[in-house]
């Protein structure tokens, strides 16, 4: 369907893993959708900045989590999907006190390492089946609480590879 050549300026060799007309129903809480015509989990962060880079900028890029909150169409995304792995998880508490996640991070693993440093309110991520980074998407609430509520900054990439940090009100 696809070829690399049509999409990326130059077919180098990503770390991460690449895939065509991958089944968006391996990705979905709902084990529904059609292929994504380009799938990648990059390595690192420098992977995803290579690939961004080297995509054909006028395809559409589309990042997801764990897909609880995704329904994609049997004929499937005509665009690059890019699902953050390993790389992207990890939950960290600052020398400040505030705590870094990795949008890969599950929200489950983010309540519990908040719970056991004391620090919130981050309870109500327990019950939410999905990424920080899909919670942060989605502003993802349980229980009275919002993900947005607590948010003190977010790292973000843009489709040249170079990452900023923004503010709440970047929203
Ligand atoms: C059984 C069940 C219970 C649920 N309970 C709740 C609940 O209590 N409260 C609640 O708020 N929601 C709930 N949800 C919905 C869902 O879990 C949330 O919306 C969750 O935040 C989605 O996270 P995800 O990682 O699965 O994102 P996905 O479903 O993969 O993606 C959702 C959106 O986020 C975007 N996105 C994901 N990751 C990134 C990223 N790294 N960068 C940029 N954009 C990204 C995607 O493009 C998409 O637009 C529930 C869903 C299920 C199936």
């Amino acid at each position: 369907m696809s070829s690399a050549s049509a999409t990326l300026s130059s077919p180098q060799p990503f770390r991460g893993i690449l895939r065509y007309d991958e089944p968006m129903r391996l990705h979905t809480h709902w084990r529904v959708g059609g292929p994504a015509r380009m799938f990648f989990v990059p390595a690192d962060r420098s992977d995803l900045a290579d690939f961004l880079r080297a995509l054909d900028s006028a395809l559409p890029v589309h990042f997801i989590g764990l897909g609880s909150n995704l329904l994609v169409r049997d004929q499937g995304i005509d665009g690059a999907v890019i699902c953050l792995g390993r790389a992207f998880r990890g939950v960290r508490q600052l020398d400040s006190g505030a705590v870094e996640a990795g949008a890969a991070t599950p929200c489950a693993a983010l309540a519990k390492s908040c719970a056991s440093w004391g620090v919130g309110p981050a309870e109500f991520f327990a019950g939410i089946p999905g990424t920080v980074g899909g919670a942060l998407s989605m502003n993802a609430g349980a229980f009275g609480g919002e993900t947005w509520d607590s948010v003190e900054a977010v790292e973000t990439i843009d489709r040249q590879g170079v990452e900023h940090t923004r503010p709440p009100s970047c929203r």
